[in-house]
């Protein structure tokens, strides 16, 4: 591994690896990793607080910084307060919506279903929270208390490789998806970049366009081929009798069109 994905791991190993986005990098913790790397202040992470921007101050040698502020209280291990988010059930429409917002995989349900949250893995993200139609998900104080250190970082862990099986699903279905899509879609080429290069993650595998689909398309290309050459014979025959302007712009925008489809 190259000192640079190295350092990226480094850093990426002290974020929460809650994805939710809170420090400006919408596809979560590893980008913002990346940009620290490349020189980004490193105190940004909300739910890391204090402790995350120390932990990166001292790991990069840098200066410490306050820490972004959260707009919840500050818990005795001086992260912002934990919570949870859950769904008032009886209200739920199943549509599905917050499903694939929820980066680690948290809720359940199906369509037209109830849906619910998994609470031990909901790390209080809120990015199910907005996608909600009928606003029927709240979010309350974890009472679980403060994790140990050791229990943190197997959570982080945990939620890190949840992240990636859940990134590797959503290139799954991009193409052919029918449930509906909430989150701008995630930059998956800079997570198979990294995952490519790193034992400790899964691998993230872009889904090239499918053969039965590019048959698809090249048959559709050949119909439109085929309409292009027969309108073209045609025009040139009326233009062979008697010139007209219009028919000769048409006959040029058609041949131009022809040609950029054979070349594409
Ligand atoms: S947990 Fe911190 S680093 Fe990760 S996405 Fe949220 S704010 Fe960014
Ligand atoms: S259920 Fe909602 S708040 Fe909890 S992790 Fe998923 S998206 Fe975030
Ligand atoms: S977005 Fe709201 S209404 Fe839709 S399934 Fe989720 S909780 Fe239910």
């Amino acid at each position: 591994m190259n000192s640079h994905i190295s350092l990226i791991q480094n850093i990426d190993a002290l974020l929460p690896q809650t994805q939710c986005g809170l420090c400006g990098h919408r596809d979560g913790c590893l980008p913002y990793a990346q940009a620290i790397s490349e020189g980004e202040a490193a105190n940004k992470c909300v739910p890391g607080g204090q402790p995350v921007a120390d932990a990166l101050a001292q790991l990069l040698n840098r200066p410490a910084l306050i820490a972004e502020e959260s707009i919840w209280p500050i818990q005795a291990d001086g992260r912002p307060q934990r919570m949870k988010a859950v769904i008032r059930e009886d209200e739920c429409i199943g549509c599905t919506k917050c499903i694939s917002a929820c980066p680690v995989d948290a809720i359940i349900g199906s369509g037209k279903l109830m849906h619910s949250i998994l609470t031990d893995l909901c790390t209080g993200c809120e990015l199910c929270i907005p996608p909600c139609p009928v606003d029927c998900i709240d979010l309350i104080p974890d009472v679980d208390g403060i994790p140990t250190e050791i229990l943190r970082k197997a959570e982080q862990d945990d939620l890190r490789q949840r992240y990636y099986a859940h990134i590797q699903r959503e290139e799954k279905q991009r193409l052919h998806r029918k449930c509906p899509v909430v989150r701008a879609e995630i930059d998956t080429a800079l997570f198979a970049q990294f995952s490519a290069q790193n034992d400790t993650i899964p691998d993230i595998q872009i889904i090239e366009k499918e053969p039965e689909m590019a048959a698809k398309l090249d048959a559709k290309s050949t119909i439109e081929l085929a309409k292009l050459r027969v309108q073209i014979k045609k025009l040139e025959k009326q233009l062979s009798v008697r010139e007209d302007t219009k028919k000769r712009l048409l006959l040029d925008d058609l041949t131009q069109h022809l040609h950029q489809l054979q070349e594409a």
